[in-house]
Order: C-alpha cells, then sequence, then structure tokens
C-alpha cells in the first residue's frame, strides 16, 4: 500500500481536517505556507494523468472539497493556490493523486 493509501485508511497519522467516503484531507507534513494542506482520493490513482472517465466525479469531488476547507481555514478573501504535481516535470514525489492547497501566503507566478 503507497503512503497516501496508508494515511487514507489511518494505518498511518495525520492532521485530518476533513474526510468521507471518497476523499481525506490533511495538513502537509512540510508546510510551504500558512495554510498548506493536501487533498486525495480514497481511490489509489498514480498521477493526474492516470485518471480515467469514471472517476470524473470522484476529481470534482476532490477539487470542490479542497476549495470548501480552504475557505474554512481562512482563505476566502485572499485565495490559495491549488496544485496537483504530476510525474517528473511536474515535480510529483508521492505516487498517489494529491491536491496541494497553500493559502495564508503571497505567492507568484510563474513557479521556479
Ligand atoms: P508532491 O511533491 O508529490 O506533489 O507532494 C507530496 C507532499 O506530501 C509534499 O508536500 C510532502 O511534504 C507531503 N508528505 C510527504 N510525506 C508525508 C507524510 O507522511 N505525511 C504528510 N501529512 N505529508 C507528507
Ligand atoms: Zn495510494
Amino acid at each position: 500500500m503507497c503512503l497516501f493509501c496508508k494515511i487514507a485508511s489511518h494505518e498511518i497519522p495525520a492532521e485530518v481536517l476533513y474526510e468521507d467516503e471518497h476523499v481525506m484531507a490533511f495538513k502537509d507534513i512540510a508546510p510551504q505556507a500558512p495554510v498548506h494542506f493536501l487533498v486525495v482520493p480514497k481511490k489509489h490513482i498514480e498521477t493526474i494523468m492516470d485518471a480515467e472517465e469514471n472517476d470524473k466525479e470522484l476529481l470534482g469531488h476532490l477539487l470542490f472539497y479542497g476549495q470548501k476547507i480552504a475557505k474554512e481555514q481562512g482563505c476566502e478573501e485572499k485565495g490559495a493556490r491549488f496544485v496537483i504535481n504530476c510525474k517528473t516535470d511536474g515535480g510529483q514525489t508521492v505516487g498517489h493523486l494529491h491536491l496541494h492547497v497553500l493559502g495564508k501566503k503571497q505567492l507568484y507566478w510563474p513557479p521556479g
């Protein structure tokens, strides 16, 4: 089982912000902003490019709860950064699809 599958099944502890039968949101262990949490599907999907037609609803669910939790974390007024890294060029280090949400910090574009 991969690291985020273990977190999603409570085998490894995390600071959980939200959980339902489809997704879990938890704080990043190495936060890059005052608000930095990850939203993962409970189903193991390795990267965003491995999503299939029948995962469309799950992807919407992931994004919907990402923005909902961002607002609960106080990011509604000033916004936040929603990021999905994919494979090596995208800088993905954990092989289980996850949405990063970073807030309460002024971020810039383009990324380095
Ligand atoms: P990626 O680079 O794959 O987009 O992001 C992986 C993220 O997972 C990193 O921001 C990293 O800090 C976080 N991470 C890695 N291992 C753990 C862990 O065991 N627990 C938690 N909560 N976050 C982790
Ligand atoms: Zn997994």
